[in-house]
């Protein structure tokens, strides 16, 4: 798209929604969950795989606790754990 079509573009949805996307820390997007993962610090082996392999960065590396504010529910970290440390639960509804 030329500068030109971008800034009529830019005009034109200047009241969208999707204007000011904004970043990822400030869109809290966690609320999209239909799965929850639960951490089993019991069952950890502590290898990071989850903090590795988590799309939205939002497993702490220290104690791979798990930021429910930004967490989708993907699963990948539970499909990663070898141990099952990481269950998914359904949120309620
Ligand atoms: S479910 Fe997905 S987004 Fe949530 S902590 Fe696991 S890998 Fe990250
Ligand atoms: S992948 Fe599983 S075992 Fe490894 S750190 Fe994460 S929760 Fe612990």
């Amino acid at each position: 798209m030329g500068l030109e079509k971008y800034e009529a573009f830019v005009r034109r949805t200047r009241n969208c929604l999707t204007y000011s996307p904004g970043w990822s820390l400030e869109n809290r997007t966690g609320a999209w969950r239909a799965t929850r993962p639960v951490h089993d610090a019991a069952s950890c082996n502590s290898c990071g795989l989850c903090w590795l392999y988590c799309p939205d960065n939002c497993i702490d590396p220290s104690t791979f606790a798990i930021d429910y504010d930004y967490c989708k529910g993907c699963g990948i970290c539970a499909a990663e754990c070898r141990p099952g440390a990481i269950t998914m639960e359904r949120e309620p509804e």
